[in-house]
Formats: structure tokens, C-alpha cells, sequence
């Protein structure tokens, strides 16, 4: 099998496994305690997670805090609805659902324009009453770098907060200032199930969830230290690698260019994030396609759309009609992917689309 679906998920760095079998011990061990236990193997487990916290917020700016949530749909959440209430939250067109819902969900969404590269740009309006703009770093499906620092600039000049969703940029480009920032440990080879917020040093959030008062009272719920401590691992060895890691997928990329020139691109080409290779052929069957490479493992649009039957909200906000939403395909590729594996899969990819009569 051929893994080219990074932004889905990305494999299990060995060293975030070896990190967390530590803290999954049984009766026979010592490392099971619960973190917030005030006995030795309670503060052993709290040791880790306070090691790993140091590891997650060695790849954020400095001066700010790190709240470890289940995921990054519940830091941005907690993000959105712990910030403030009332007022407008502007977000792009563009963002996860975890974003766009729960803004709509609060009933104080207004979307932001999006232009046919995929780029959010800061010339346009948002609402007076905007007390919180969400625009992420690098897009989920198409891949597209947004600027994020200006939006931080217009945040300001608004009044109101900046939330970045950076889980695709997080661990692969540096993570620019923002006044939160949301990230997932599954996205840069670290476990499932665990993700953070963090929070620039003098904004303040209200709780979303009460209970025992963990994370600053911000995060009610026991931590798992075997999740925490493979996200840690991940971002240190993130961090080691990270201009080793875009030079290899700048490799990748190269060549799936060439290998994929019959292709059009959708977004940008150079305000991307090179691991992710959104492409569509005009008249593509794309289910037709995907059951034709069982053994590659891609994406129509996103995990999330895909499935849906519903065109990608993506390729619609950046102009594409319903039918070339449909017949796009996202190949998601990184610090695992060999050379190889892109050849093989743009072999059988080119040829069951040359069997559609493409
Ligand atoms: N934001 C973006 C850009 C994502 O790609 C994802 C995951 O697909 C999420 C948020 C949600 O992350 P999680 O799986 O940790 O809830």
C-alpha cells in the first residue's frame, strides 16, 4: 500500500511510540498513575507532561501558554467560544469545519472572501462588532499558505483576537504569531487523540467545559500521558528535522509535478505547502479512480468531504465549478514518502485516468 494522504494523517513517528509505551503500563508497572495524583507516580506522569509541554511550545513563539486539549477541534472550540460572546467571528471561507461550524453554531459567523489561488487577503472589511478572526496558516485540501501575520496585524487595528488554525503548518513551517494557535499531534506523526491551544500571555478565555479544573481550569479532564508524551517526542524530533523534512518533500513535490503535468493544479503553486498536491482532470471519475488505486491511499477534496457526495466548500470558494470540485484528487505526501512511492502511485493514477478516456 501506498500512504499519500498526510493531510488526513500522518504514520507514527518511531520515537512518539517509544515515548508513549512508558505511560500505557499495566498492574506490572509504574507508568499508568494519573497525572494530577499528588503521590510518586502521580508526579512522574506529571513530569512527562510537563517535559512534553516544553517539547509542543518549543515550536510556537515565545510568550505563551500551552493548553492540551483531546484535539484541534477542541482547542479551537474552546479557542472561539471561551474568548468572548457576542459580536461577529469573521472567518475565512475557507477553514476546517471545526471553525466554520462553530462559528456558524454560536450564530455570529461572517465569512471572509477567498481569492482563485486560495489566498485570504486583509484587503477586505470585516464587521465592526468582529471580536475574533480565524484564519488558518496552511489550508487542509489545497494546501495554500495564508498570511497570517497580517491578518494578526488587522486582528489588532480591529480590536479584535487572532485565531490561527496552524495543524497543517504546525511542525513542517514556522508557526508566526497569532494571539491563538490551534494544532493536532496526529498531523505532525504524533498519536491521535490529543491535540493544543496556544494562548499568547495576557488574553484571557473562559472555560467551554467544567470539572476537576486541569489545565488552568481552562481544560477540565484527567490528561493521558502516553498521548502527551508521543506529542511532545513528535515536535522534537519536528523540530530536529524540520529543513530536512521540506527539502525531502520539496523533492517529492518536483517530481509529482512532472509526473502529474497533465494535471491542473488547484491554488496556489508557490504560496503552498509543497506536501500537498491538489489536482484535477476535467471530466475525471474520481470514486471510479480511487476504486481503480485501492492499493494508493489519496483523497477526493478532504477525508472530511469526501464520502459526503458534496463538493469540497474549498474548491468552490476558490471558483471551481461542482464538476471540477468533483473530479479533484489531493495527494498528501511527506517525511515518509519515498520517491518511489510517488512514481508508483502517479503510474497507476495516470493510468486508470488514460482508461477514462483522459
Ligand atoms: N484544522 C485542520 C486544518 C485540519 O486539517 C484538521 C484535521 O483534519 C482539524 C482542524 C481538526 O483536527 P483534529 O483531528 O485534531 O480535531
Amino acid at each position: 500500500m501506498i500512504y499519500l494522504d498526510y493531510q488526513a494523517t500522518t504514520p507514527l513517528a518511531p520515537q512518539a511510540r517509544d515515548a508513549m509505551l512508558r505511560w500505557l503500563d499495566g498492574p506490572e508497572g509504574t507508568g499508568f498513575g494519573n497525572p494530577h495524583s499528588a503521590h510518586r507516580m502521580g508526579r512522574q506522569a506529571r513530569a512527562a507532561i510537563e517535559l512534553a509541554r516544553d517539547r509542543v511550545a518549543a515550536l510556537f513563539p515565545a510568550g505563551g501558554q500551552v493548553i492540551f486539549t483531546g484535539s484541534a477541534t477542541e482547542a479551537i472550540n474552546l479557542a472561539i467560544r471561551g474568548s468572548g460572546k457576542g459580536g461577529s467571528v469573521s472567518v475565512s471561507a475557507i477553514e476546517h469545519a471545526a471553525v466554520l461550524d462553530t462559528a456558524e453554531a454560536l450564530g455570529q459567523k461572517h465569512e471572509l472572501n477567498v481569492a482563485a489561488d486560495g489566498q485570504c487577503n486583509t484587503n477586505q472589511d470585516v464587521p465592526n462588532d468582529t471580536r475574533l478572526i480565524a484564519v488558518m496558516q496552511v489550508n487542509n485540501e489545497i494546501g495554500v499558505v495564508q498570511p497570517t501575520v497580517e491578518w494578526h496585524r488587522k486582528a489588532k487595528a480591529s480590536n479584535a483576537l487572532y485565531l490561527c488554525d496552524a495543524v497543517q503548518a504546525y511542525g513542517k513551517i514556522e508557526v508566526t504569531g497569532a494571539d491563538m494557535i490551534a494544532v493536532s499531534a496526529h498531523k505532525l506523526h504524533g498519536p491521535k487523540g490529543v491535540g493544543a491551544l496556544w494562548v499568547r500571555d495576557g488574553v484571557r478565555l473562559d472555560e467551554v467545559q467544567t470539572g476537576g479544573g486541569q489545565e488552568g481550569g481552562l481544560r477540565s479532564g484527567t490528561l493521558s500521558p502516553a498521548l502527551i508524551a508521543g506529542f511532545g517526542a513528535a515536535a522534537n524530533v519536528a523540530k530536529e528535522r524540520m529543513a530536512e523534512d521540506a527539502a525531502h518533500v520539496e523533492a517529492l513535490w518536483n517530481r509529482a509535478r512532472e509526473l502529474f503535468a497533465d494535471w491542473t493544479l488547484n491554488g496556489s503553486e508557490d504560496a503552498r505547502w509543497h506536501g500537498n498536491l491538489n489536482i484535477r482532470r476535467d471530466g475525471l471519475d474520481v470514486n471510479r479512480l480511487m476504486s481503480d488505486c485501492r492499493d494508493v491511499m489519496f483523497s477526493a477534496g478532504s477525508a472530511c468531504a469526501s464520502g459526503s457526495g458534496r463538493p469540497s466548500h474549498v474548491l468552490k470558494a476558490i471558483g471551481l465549478s461542482d464538476a471540477q470540485a468533483k473530479s479533484s484528487i489531493r495527494l498528501g505526501f511527506g517525511r515518509y514518502t519515498s520517491l518511489e512511492d510517488i512514481e508508483q502511485a502517479a503510474r497507476q493514477i495516470n493510468v486508470a485516468a488514460k482508461e477514462q478516456g483522459l
